[in-house]
């Protein structure tokens, strides 16, 4: 039984809460020196160190801690002047050192705040400020792979195994404040602040945020309370991992919480887990009765104490804000108003803005992320910002469509091919073999087979019906997969069948 989404609000007040982790893009792991890169054999980027064997010494990643106070610093946060590192104690089957060493107390950074534009209704958007808690440092864990069962789940499965690979990768956690004062739109405003959170990230270069692949991945706090009222309950969605899962993590909670009110009944404070195919969530963990982590100082590790003359260097070098960098679009790129609009409610303004400064020409970058891209990403059901695909990779097709070597509809296909996984633009090129073909020779061939299949066209068009020739360039361009430029398919058509425009 759920409330509508606009019936709830109208009813009660909504807070919400965003944890939010990050892989780092550090070389090497939070404490020791292994490789990070992504796959490779299970358990060959491994050491004493990332498997908690006992005697091995962690030392503390000195990128990663400079990637969090450069995050601390884009959110406004005071950098703390010392800080420790603490053991989380808890036993599963990922984290092999019986515990995780986290910040606990003493995160490195606290207390700032993130401006987020939220599309309004009528057009144009409204600034929300979101408050920020804290931004600390802590490891990921390993993969348990559940072998078996239907689902993939540890239900049903008949062993488990277990790849330690992601294990002590750098992992940044960062949390908002209750944001109160949401009113209508919780669920718009959550979007909107991870989006800008994941653009400032980006920006940063400290991470390659693919929600997709896990390397940002959100935990959606939501609780009701009736006007007047102290906060209600709050239930806590785990693992959110697209921009438009975590809208709709917060709208299908609103409805079931306010259902669950208005009936009279509580709601249980737990972790819920979101299902990406029905956009609903079902009930986890119950966090009723809070686990007792016995945190205790990392005795391993000397505190971190960051030099107030570096973190002053580490501001004055941070990049423009997002933000910043967008209103760039519409003064100085030219875009109108009505474009940036269309493209803060797709989500891509900052996609289109990298585009231009990878080098794509605004009105290109404009129509990869607001056409082909967009079609993209509703025929899969995610943000065009969500796409496995590089403002970068976007640049190089404009640019490889600019010298010639790719018609528009080849293009389409080199995106769809990087889109699909199978590497970068260039790579594309080569391995489905898509190039222009405007060679006068190889072309004939296929013209005259055109003129061969289509005697009645042919004649149309040698008896001044010039328009009738389009028939005959398809068939040419369906030849050769739409890899002939058709301007010369066309000249050369009307060449053979001695036709003058
Ligand atoms: P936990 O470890 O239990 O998840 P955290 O403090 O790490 O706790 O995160 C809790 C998140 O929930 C924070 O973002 C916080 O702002 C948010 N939060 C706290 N109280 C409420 C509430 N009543 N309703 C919604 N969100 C809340
Ligand atoms: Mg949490
Ligand atoms: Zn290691």
């Amino acid at each position: 039984m759920t409330v509508p989404y606009a019936e709830a609000l109208a009813e009660f007040e909504p807070v919400i809460g965003l944890e939010t982790h990050v892989e780092l893009g550090t070389a090497s792991k939070m404490f020791c020196g292994c490789d990070t890169t992504f796959g490779g054999e299970p358990n060959t980027h491994t050491c004493p160190v990332c498997l908690g064997l006992p005697g091995a010494l962690p030392v503390v990643n000195e990128t990663a801690i400079e990637s969090t106070i450069r995050i601390g610093l884009a959110l406004h946060c005071d950098i703390a002047e010392w800080c420790r590192f603490a053991r989380k104690n808890y036993f599963y089957p990922d984290m092999p050192k019986n515990f995780q060493t986290s910040q606990y107390d003493e995160p490195l950074c606290t207390d700032g705040y993130l401006d987020v534009d939220v599309p309004l209704e009528g057009g144009g958007t409204e600034v929300v400020r979101i408050p920020i808690e804290r931004v600390h440092l802590e490891e990921d864990t390993g993969k348990t792979l559940h072998v078996g069962g239907a689902t993939g789940r540890i239900h049903g499965a008949s062993h488990s195994l277990v790849d330690y690979n992601r294990a002590g990768i750098p992992l940044v956690e960062i949390v908002t404040k209750p944001v109160t004062g949401t009113r209508a739109k919780p669920a718009e405003v959550a979007k909107a602040y991870v989006a800008e959170l994941r653009d400032v990230l980006r920006g940063l270069g400290v991470s390659d945020v693919r929600m997709e692949q896990g390397s940002l991945r959100c935990d959606v706090n939501v609780s009701l309370n009736l006007p007047g009222d102290d906060w209600g309950t709050r239930s806590e969605t785990k693992n959110v991992n697209s921009l438009r899962s975590v809208e709709r993590a917060v709208r299908s909670e609103v409805e079931r919480q306010a259902a669950r009110l208005r009936a009279g009944e509580r709601i249980v404070q737990e972790t819920r887990h979101f299902h990406e195919d029905t956009g609903l969530s079902t009930s986890g963990r119950s966090k009723e009765e809070a686990t007792d982590y016995r945190y205790f100082p990392e005795p391993d590790l000397v505190p971190v104490a960051p030099d107030r003359a570096w973190v002053e260097r580490l501001k004055a070098a941070l990049p423009e804000a997002p933000s910043v960098r967008r209103k760039k679009l519409t003064t100085e790129l030219g875009l109108s108003e009505l474009d940036s609009q269309a493209m803060v409610n797709a989500g891509v303004l900052d996609a289109v803005l990298a585009t231009v400064e990878a080098g794509a020409p605004a009105a290109e970058a404009r129509n990869w992320w607001l056409g082909h891209l967009a079609q993209a990403a509703n025929s899969r059901g995610v943000d065009a910002a969500d796409l496995p695909i590089e403002p970068a990779h976007v640049a190089r097709v404009a640019a490889l469509v600019a010298e010639g070597a790719l018609t528009a509809g080849l293009a389409r296909q080199v995106v769809d091919g990087v889109l699909a996984g199978e590497g970068s633009p260039d790579e594309v090129v080569v391995a489905r073999g898509l190039a222009v073909v405007s060679d006068e020779g190889a072309l004939g061939e296929a013209v005259d087979a055109a003129i061969a299949a289509q005697p009645d066209t042919a004649e149309k068009v040698r008896g001044g019906k010039v328009a009738a020739v389009g028939a005959l360039v398809g068939a040419v361009m369906k030849a050769t997969r739409g890899q002939a430029d058709a301007s010369v398919v066309r000249r050369l058509l009307l060449e053979r069948l001695g036709v003058q425009e």
